[in-house]
């Protein structure tokens, strides 16, 4: 599609007496150049064009229209063609725009994109509070420890690695995440399309893809989360699950999120994972 500021540009700088004149022989007159119209038969002129309005109009026919139209008319072009046309003789360089329907998709896909990041951002927040709110929260940190990831004060540079890798806990029990999405209203099937959840084989409803797990979050370039990669962490004494009331529910499930690859060179590069 031509876009519109071309075509104000044609519409704008096309003279219509020259692109009449070429076909038909015009006579000024007053403020009209008026000629024998090329669309009826006559022989006394009663087609008028008009170079400030930029338009031309027949008294016997009621032909009327712009430049555009005019090639149209006489040389059998589509609208497009006539416009081309018109910019090549005018110099114009013609700026083609997405159809409506282009812009929709990459709108929509816009808008699936976004929805993603922020599915992906909603559940960095809830597994960094989850590390500092969780029952459980305490074998998270002894991983942490294990790793050498506890800070010394509040601003040394491991509490900067924590808050920049947005580090968390995922917590124990099968739909954690679920609930917790599901009462922020946030899209379900937009968390099984990032990875972080599963549809149930039996029956219906999404299970958490991590549990009970130290997380760490993938960001791109502009810091928004793109992936996480959960490490396990060691099973709770089984009087202790059952005071919370969880069943066991670690398993040995693939611990990351898509795209893998940016987890592997992600954690590589972090040096503290792996
Ligand atoms: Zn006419």
């Amino acid at each position: 599609m031509i876009g519109q500021e071309t075509l104000d540009r044609v519409r704008r700088d096309a003279n219509i007496v020259e692109v009449v004149s070429e076909s038909v022989k015009l006579q000024k007159r007053g403020r009209s150049h008026v000629g024998l119209c090329p669309f009826h038969k006559e022989k006394t002129p009663s087609f008028h064009v008009n170079p400030e309005r930029g338009f031309y109009h027949c008294f016997g026919c009621h032909a009327s229209g712009d430049a555009i139209k005019f090639l149209q008319e006489t040389e059998g072009l589509e609208f497009i063609e006539a416009v081309r046309q018109l910019a090549e003789r005018l110099g114009i360089d013609v700026i083609e725009t997405a159809t409506d329907a282009e812009r929709r998709q990459q709108g929509d896909a816009r808008r699936r994109q976004q929805e993603l990041y922020e599915i992906g951002n909603h559940a960095a927040t809830f597994f960094e509070r989850m590390l500092r709110e969780h029952p459980l929260k305490d074998v998270a940190e002894k991983e942490l420890a294990r790793r050498a990831l506890v800070p010394t004060t509040p601003t040394d540079a491991v509490a900067d690695a924590l808050q920049a890798f947005r580090v968390g806990y995922a917590p124990y029990g099968w739909d954690e995440l679920v609930k917790y999405l599901r009462e922020a209203g946030l899209s379900i099937s937009a968390a099984e399309k990032v990875g972080l959840l599963s549809a149930r084989k039996s029956g219906s409803g999404y299970y958490d893809r991590f549990r009970h797990r130290l997380m760490f979050a993938v960001l791109d370039g502009q810091g928004r989360v793109i992936a996480f990669s959960g490490r396990a962490l060691d099973e709770p004494a089984a009087e202790r699950l059952q005071a919370l009331g969880y069943e066991p529910s670690t398993s040995s499930e693939p611990a990351h999120t898509p795209p893998t690859a940016a987890v592997r060179h992600c954690t590589r590069a972090l040096g503290i994972i792996l």
